[in-house]
């Protein structure tokens, strides 16, 4: 056992480092930072993601992608502004999902851009009747001939507003226990009528957050991907290497608080000392720390048994929960060690509190990912 990065994954974690400082962050600061970000602000940051070679990260080499192990993804997405690690697992997670059964004439009309950063994906499962409960899904696809129809509502769909290419679980009919059979199917959205509205969010608000409806919505019968019931196993693959990379997310966060703590409490004096050579504040601050590590080495575990292709249903969802729990917990110690300025939106603290709070929901909430690992546990899915 050995917990030391490799050479190669230090130079990769500090390239990581400076792709984010020198070329992403810039972009971000260039722009109201309680708004989304425009489509052309966006196209810039995939197009500095698509030169750093990630925007396909988890697609293998030989298929065009990055072909990263999940470990190293892990890294560079520690490195990432938050918001646009998001955005970013949504895309390389659709193309991935693309590229799983879809017909060489649809990779070869949409991977070649989406891989590049020309264009962006995004995957539309949750509706306003399945959020957890993702075999509720309603929205109908049905096939006529060579034209196929959408029908129905997505909600909370991250990229939608911006993105080019939109991957849609549909039911196709139901089984013989009435539950829906789900398909996925590919929208170009400069071939079809969708309608789609952004909703304002507590944090990542540079991102994208969106309710899509589809009204009949025509989209070739071509477009549709694998074979009809496969998509929630694809849904799955995905929550699975999703869930511990927004752990990592939470990971960046809480190493963000934990140095302006350090900073901090290195300055600011009361009592005739500085903050840091008080007892107490040393407790915070180990607590912060003990908060980044322990969530790290979690996340890596689970990332690891995804590389080593043993079951992670229940170490990734207890990496996830585990880590926004504990970044919670390290953003809102800085905030206290920081009395008023720790309130005060110069210093950043709110912002990332508020970052890591949205982080709880997406790819499975707190207690969906126990009751995921409950299972895992007992046997016994305790769902419903
Ligand atoms: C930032 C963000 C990005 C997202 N991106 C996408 C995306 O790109 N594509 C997409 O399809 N979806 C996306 N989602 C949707 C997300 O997957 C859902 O919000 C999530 O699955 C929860 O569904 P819900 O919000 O409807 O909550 P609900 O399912 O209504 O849950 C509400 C509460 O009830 C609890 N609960 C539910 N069922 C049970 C149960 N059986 N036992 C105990 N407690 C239960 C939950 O834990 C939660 O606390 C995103 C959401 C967010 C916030």
């Amino acid at each position: 056992m050995n917990f030391e990065l490799t050479d190669d994954q230090d130079m990769f974690v500090s390239a990581a480092k400076k792709l984010s400082q020198s070329r992403l962050t810039p972009i971000l600061q260039r722009h109201p930072s309680d708004r989304p970000l425009p489509k052309e602000a966006m196209l810039e940051i995939y197009g500095a993601l698509g030169d750093f070679g990630i925007t396909a990260a988890r697609l293998p080499a030989e298929h065009g992608g990055a072909g990263l192990s999940m470990i190293d993804y892990g890294l560079v997405i520690e490195q990432l502004p938050p918001v646009i690690a998001l955005s970013l697992i949504s895309h390389d997670g659709s193309i991935t999902r693309l590229h799983a059964g879809a017909s060489a004439e649809l990779r070869e009309a949409y991977l070649p851009d989406l891989i590049a950063g020309r264009k962006i994906a995004c995957t539309a499962n949750s509706e306003p009747e399945a959020g957890s409960d993702s075999n509720a899904i309603r929205t109908r696809l049905e096939v006529e001939g060579p034209d196929a129809y959408i029908t129905g509502r997505k909600l909370w769909i991250t990229n939608a507003s911006v993105c080019d290419v939109m991957i849609v679980s549909c039911a196709v009919g139901l089984d013989a226990g009435d539950r829906p059979i789900t398909s996925r199917v590919l929208v170009d959205r400069s071939q079809a009528d969708v309608d789609i509205s952004e909703i304002p969010l507590t944090g990542l608000k540079q991102g994208h957050l969106s309710e899509v409806v589809f009204d009949r919505t025509r989209v070739p019968s071509a477009n549709i991907i694998g074979s009809p019931g496969d998509a929630g196993k694809y849904m799955t693959l995905a929550w699975n290497g999703n869930r511990p990379l927004l752990g990592m997310m939470a990971v960046g966060i809480a190493q963000r608080a934990l140095d302006i703590a350090r900073e901090y409490v290195g300055v600011r004096q009361q009592f005739g000392k500085h903050l840091g050579n008080h007892q107490l504040v040393q407790q915070d601050l180990a607590d912060i720390e003990t908060a980044v590590i322990s969530s790290r080495l979690m996340c890596f575990f689970a990332l690891g048994c995804l590389d080593q292709g043993t079951r992670a249903n229940g170490t990734s969802a207890m990496a996830k929960r585990f880590a926004t729990k504990n970044a919670l917990r390290a953003v809102d110690l800085a905030m206290q060690l920081h009395g008023a300025m720790g309130i005060a939106e110069e210093v950043g603290l709110d912002q990332l509190w508020r970052d890591v709070r949205v982080l709880q929901v997406p790819d499975g909430t707190m207690g969906i990912l126990a009751l995921i690992q409950g299972r895992e546990l007992t046997g016994a899915a305790a769902f419903r």
